[in-house]
C-alpha cells in the first residue's frame, strides 16, 4: 500500500468521521437546547463525557459506521489497512476509494453476500410452521 494513498484515505476517513460527529452535535444541541448555555460551542468539546453522550445518541447504523471508520483509521496506523480480512490479499485501491472502511476484497465480499442470500432463502423457505398455525385456527 502506497504511503500517499494511505494518507489520502486517512484524510477521507477523518472527514467522514467529522461529518458524523458534527451531525450528532446538532442533534444533541437540538435535543437539550434548554440545558445548554446560549452561545456555548459544543464543537470544541472533546471530553470523554461527550464521547459517551455521542455513543448514547447514535443510531445503530451510525454507530456501526463510526466504529468502522475508527477501525479503519486504526488499521492505517498499524499498517494493516487495505488488507482483506478473509484472504489477506491487498484490496484494490479503487474499491477502497469507493468504500474507505471496507475490510474485504471484492471476491470475499461477493462470497459473503452469496452466503447471506443462501442463508435468507433457508430462513424464508418452508413456511410449514405458519401453515400449521392457519390449520389450527380453522379447525
Ligand atoms: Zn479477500
Amino acid at each position: 500500500m502506497r504511503k500517499t494513498f494511505l494518507k489520502k484515505m486517512r484524510t477521507t476517513l477523518a472527514g467522514q468521521k467529522q461529518q458524523i460527529l458534527m451531525q450528532l452535535d446538532e442533534e444533541i444541541r437540538e435535543g437539550k437546547e434548554s440545558e445548554l448555555d446560549a452561545g456555548m460551542d459544543t464543537y470544541d468539546l472533546a471530553s470523554e463525557e461527550r464521547e459517551r453522550e455521542i455513543h448514547l445518541i447514535l443510531s445503530d447504523r451510525d454507530r456501526d459506521k463510526l466504529q468502522a471508520i475508527e477501525n479503519a483509521l486504526e488499521r492505517i496506523e498499524e499498517g494493516e489497512y487495505g488488507i482483506c480480512e478473509d484472504c489477506e490479499e491487498e484490496i484494490a485501491q479503487a474499491r477502497l476509494e469507493a468504500l474507505p472502511f471496507t475490510r474485504l476484497c471484492v471476491a470475499c465480499q461477493e462470497e459473503r453476500e452469496k452466503e447471506a442470500r443462501f442463508q435468507r432463502r433457508i430462513d424464508d423457505g418452508g413456511g410449514f410452521g405458519r401453515s400449521n398455525l392457519v390449520d389450527l385456527d380453522d379447525s
